[in-house]
């Protein structure tokens, strides 16, 4: 991966030093979020915010997770759900992460607060339910309606009346009252990270394109847990800069590109660099995800802080029905110039696998072919390089 202006490295090193620093500190507070949780609110009210799924991705990106997924399971969380889950209960349990190593931090940081949303899955409800036992931690859910055709103007009430209980509640934590205009301007800055985010998506519409989904699951960072900071809206709009350069000098992420590919689902975390030779050595570019889309909130507005915040978080892909997820796909398959795709049957998320449901045969019967691929995100007992290869490579050759 050579897309980097400014290091990528450099800017989650700096947010995790910030908060190994809050977690010691006294006089700062930190919030657990999930990560598509209303993280602006507590950006707004000074917590520093952690998100357990980053974690859980580097746990299986550095296939630690290979080792703390037994011991969760031994200790009751089904091999079945949600292997970030798993990985990370179980890391709490060995005393490990990842983070020590990267960026020096004893542990995690301990949480005052722990926010979750199902706007995602239930999984996650079930994990910070754990640690809010443990620790003994206060645990604010936001419980939105799922699986939405539409998002009515009552659901974003819903939601929007359920962020201001919350916002109560956190004030008791913090001890000061939420200040409406440092909300205003974590909305502002989110919105901002957010459009340049789509924006350096975008540039893979190019051909050849400039970065592939796999560069993009690596400088996703800061657009999951830097969202309402100064530091993502830097950070994207130099790197959007850089990739708007080559796509002028026609530098292509894999050289002699010759087909282009979306994927659908959850990365395979501890199977990046395989999968990222395999497309590579097909000249295949993976140049659109659902994945690193599902951080476009195009929605958010400082104006009306809250409600663009509830509509922004109600509308994202996992939370709607699949008509919608259709033609979604449909949409970006024509934008991108995609000739096929591959369907990530991620075995312990279902919440994030479309393959279930007879979306791939329906897209198939409008000129869309597709392959799904059994795997996972950090459990890699249910992925196969031995079958995705061939499967992958077949589907490869007949396009
Ligand atoms: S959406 Fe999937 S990967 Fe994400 S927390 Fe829920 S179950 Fe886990």
């Amino acid at each position: 991966m050579d897309v980097s202006p400014m290091d990528v490295k450099q800017v989650m090193r700096d947010y995790f030093v910030d908060l190994g620093e809050a977690a010691k500190d006294p006089g700062r507070k930190v919030a657990w979020c999930t990560s598509v949780g209303p993280a602006e609110i507590l950006r707004a009210m000074g917590f520093a915010v952690y998100f357990p799924e980053n974690h859980g991705a580097l746990l299986g990106a550095t296939r630690v997770s290979t080792d703390t997924i037994p011991i969760a399971n031994a200790h009751g969380y089904s091999p079945e759900i949600c292997s970030y889950l798993t990985s990370d209960i179980g890391a709490c349990l060995k005393g490990v992460t990842p983070l020590s190593k990267a960026y020096g931090l004893d542990s995690v940081p301990r949480p005052d607060v722990l926010v979750y949303c199902t706007n995602q899955c239930k999984d996650v409800m079930h994990w910070f339910s754990w640690y809010a036992r443990r620790w003994n931690v206060p645990l604010l859910g936001i419980h939105p309606p799922n699986h939405l055709p539409e998002v009515l103007p009552e659901h974003v009430a819903d939601v929007a009346a359920q962020y201001r209980r919350m916002i109560g509640r956190l004030e008791a934590i913090t001890g000061t009252l939420l200040d409406l205009e440092a909300l205003r301007l974590a909305v502002a800055r989110s919105r901002e990270a957010t459009d340049l985010w789509e924006a350096v998506l975008n540039t893979a519409r190019a051909r050849p394109a400039p970065l592939s989904f796999f560069d993009g699951v690596i400088v996703m960072g800061p657009i999951v847990v830097l969202r309402g900071t100064q530091a993502a809206t830097d950070y994207y709009r130099a790197l959007l800069a850089e990739l708007q350069g080559k796509v002028v000098a026609r530098q292509a992420a894999v050289p002699g590109e010759r087909l282009r590919i979306y994927w659908e689902g959850m990365p395979v975390w501890g199977r990046l660099r395989h999968l990222s030779d395999l497309f590579a050595n097909n000249r295949a570019t993976v140049v659109a995800s659902t994945y690193c889309n599902s951080w476009i909130f195009s929605d958010f507005d400082a104006a009306q802080p809250l409600d663009s915040m509830a509509r922004a978080y109600l509308k994202i892909f996992i939370n709607r029905d699949d008509a919608y997820k259709e033609a979604y796909i449909e949409r970006l398959a024509g934008e991108f110039g995609i000739d096929g795709v591959v369907y990530h049957a991620a075995r312990t998320c279902p919440n994030n696998s479309n393959s279930y449901y007879n979306l791939p045969q329906r897209l198939a019967a409008r000129g869309i072919p597709g392959i799904v691929v059994d795997g996972d995100l950090c459990d890699l007992r249910c992925f196969s390089d031995e079958q995705s290869t061939t499967l992958i490579e077949a589907f490869l050759e007949t396009l």
